[in-house]
């Protein structure tokens, strides 16, 4: 016998930016696992299912004991924020299954790369980094290196977990590294509470950009040289042209 246990990503909060298929796969699954606060966003949806509500337990633990459940054949569903692939649990639920009798299966998510930017204007209209500043797993040199390599070769970076409880300089040190080849007029956007309450976006740059206006909800968005700030009727907007106004113009 072999259950399905779906990955799932949830997106960033609001129902609507679930996509259909993470929906059926929780409607699906008899168990649902996860974080409390992902549990307490799609709780209402869903109020009939178990819940497998872990608190504090460290990551390893609580996918052992999801993937138990799995075993004794329920059909489990694990939820991550935004894509679960992407900084989420989907990697080490695939590890911990090897050798069981377990179907992973993982369902994408919108991640916070794509709500953000959706909220900001058009700031990854070309090709971006992905960073996390999050050094539990990952030495700091690593993360400084890609920081910079990032920065040396123009790419637009967004970064994920700017703000640890440890380490309140993390983004400061970050945007000092970005600024050896960034200049200080670079647009900077850092999106809060995607889709939750609380919802806000910020348009500012590499030289203004206030660390203590971001917390662990929050995205930060950097822009690369061509990147600009836009005034629409709906307040600064960022943009990074991909350069179909400069071929159509030739
Ligand atoms: N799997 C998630 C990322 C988890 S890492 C995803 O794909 O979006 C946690 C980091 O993600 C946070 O520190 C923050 O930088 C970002 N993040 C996740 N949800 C967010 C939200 N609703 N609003 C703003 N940032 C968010």
């Amino acid at each position: 016998m072999q259950t399905k246990f779906y990955v799932v990503g949830i997106g960033p909060g609001a129902p609507e930016l679930m996509t259909p298929q993470a929906h059926a796969a929780l409607q699906e699954a008899e168990v649902i696992a996860g974080y409390g606060t992902y549990l307490k966003l799609i709780k209402p949806l869903f109020p009939d299912k178990e819940y497998l509500q872990t608190g504090m337990t460290g990551e390893v633990k609580r996918c052992q004991l999801a993937l138990e459940q799995a075993q004794a054949g329920k059909i489990v569903a694990m939820v991550s924020s935004g894509d679960a692939g992407i900084y989420g649990m989907a990697g080490l639920v695939l590890q911990l299954a090897e050798g069981l009798p377990v179907e992973v299966v993982p369902v994408p998510g919108i991640t916070a790369a794509s709500s953000g930017a959706a909220l900001l204007g058009a700031p990854l209209m070309h090709d971006f980094a992905v960073i996390s500043l999050s050094d539990r797993l990952t030495p700091w040199d690593k993360i400084e290196k890609r920081l910079l390599a990032a920065a040396e070769a123009d790419f637009c970076v967004v970064l994920y977990n700017p703000r640890s409880h440890g380490r309140p300089d993390l983004l400061n040190r970050a945007c000092q590294l970005l600024g050896r080849h960034k200049g200080p007029e670079t647009p900077v956007g850092i999106v809060k509470n995607i889709g939750r309450e609380g919802e806000q976006a910020i348009v500012t740059t590499l030289a203004e950009l206030d660390e203590n206006l971001v917390d662990m909800f929050s995205t930060v968005f950097i822009g690369n040289s061509q990147t600009y700030i836009q005034q629409t009727v709906a307040g600064l907007k960022i943009v990074t042209p991909r350069g179909y106004l400069e071929e159509a113009a030739q």
